[in-house]
């Protein structure tokens, strides 16, 4: 038995394996979908991924990261 929480609508299941649950570690195929939205949309932000080619320079530590893009 395998307890788990949809980390789109924060829903409990319990499956008995993970192959009962195609759209795995989402509740529906649904959920996935609206994850993978998320990420395409760019709300949730990958550490070190995109500002990773800022310039080292001391006085950029104080500026903003959201002003990026
Ligand atoms: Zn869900």
């Amino acid at each position: 038995m395998i307890r788990g929480r949809c980390p789109t609508c924060s829903k409990s299941y319990d499956i008995a394996a993970i192959d009962a649950l195609p759209s795995f570690p989402f509740c529906s195929n649904r959920c996935r979908l609206v994850d993978l939205g998320r990420w395409i949309d760019g709300k949730f932000v990958i550490p070190g991924s995109t500002q990773a080619q800022r310039p080292a320079h001391a006085e950029d530590e104080a500026s903003s990261d959201d002003d990026a893009e």
